[in-house]
């Protein structure tokens, strides 16, 4: 089963993936993830993500496609995806059009989860995640259930995004209205999208998404 999760930053995409990839054995493919990755191992992709990212606009198309191409054909995808952050724009979602046609793969669903931009101010400056195994906690909504211990891993070191701070947020939603939001009704016309409430409780929002799975 191949999915799209689509939303503004902090919507919960990433929250959402990490359920479906236990309960569907899928992989999550995280493009912030990967680039994030990048910049940390100072690779030429870092590099040039790096400053784009910390200002909150988007990195080049050619760049992410390539990168998540890539990343299909690895073998942990055989039995399925789950895109989070990928496509950001409409030449993105016709290349992914493209890139699935040639390797034989098809799109099940597209799950847009909507959250109005005040929530996701309040999400996206009160996000942190564990250091050691990068499952996200939440200041007011995601708290471990030890203070200052990690529930999956038992981890005690947490880390904040360099993008996650109310200035840059402000840049990354408008970059999300005017770029993102127009694939909306690209996979609408398809007959592909559906609309989850994105704005109820986490546990809410996996049995919507759940729901739409099954239909
Ligand atoms: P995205 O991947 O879409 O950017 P995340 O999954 O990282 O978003 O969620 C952003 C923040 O909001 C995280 O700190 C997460 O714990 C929290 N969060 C996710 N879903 C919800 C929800 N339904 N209600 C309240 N907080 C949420
Ligand atoms: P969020 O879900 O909170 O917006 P992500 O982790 O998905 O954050 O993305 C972080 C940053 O990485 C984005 O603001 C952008 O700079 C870059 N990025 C991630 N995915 C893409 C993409 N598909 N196209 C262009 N830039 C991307
Ligand atoms: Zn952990």
């Amino acid at each position: 089963m191949n999915i799209i999760l689509l939303g503004p930053p902090g919507a919960g995409k990433g929250t959402q993936a990490k359920f479906l990839e236990d309960r569907f054995d899928i992989v999550q493919l995280s493009t912030g993830d990967m680039l994030r990755a990048a910049v940390a191992s100072g690779s030429a992709l870092g590099q040039k993500a790096k400053e784009i990212m910390n200002a909150g606009r988007l990195v080049p198309d050619e760049l992410v496609i390539r990168m998540i191409s890539d990343r299909i054909d690895r073998p942990d995808c055989k039995n399925g995806f789950i895109l989070d952050g990928f496509p950001r724009t409409v030449p993105q979602a016709e290349a992914l059009d493209g890139m699935l046609a040639e390797k034989g793969l098809k799109l099940d669903h597209v799950i847009e989860m909507t959250v109005e931009d005040d929530a996701l101010v309040e999400r996206i400056t009160g996000r942190y995640s564990c250091a050691k195994c990068g499952v996200g906690y939440h200041d007011l909504f995601q708290l471990p259930k030890v203070a200052g211990v990690c529930d999956n891993c038992g981890g005690a070191a947490f880390k904040r995004r360099a993008d996650d701070n109310v200035e840059t947020v402000e840049t990354r939603l408008t970059q999300y209205h005017a770029q993102t939001a127009p694939i909306l009704p690209y996979y609408r016309s398809k007959g592909v999208l559906k609309a989850v409430d994105g704005m109820a409780a986490i546990e809410d929002v996996t049995r919507q998404i759940e729901a739409v799975l099954a239909g």
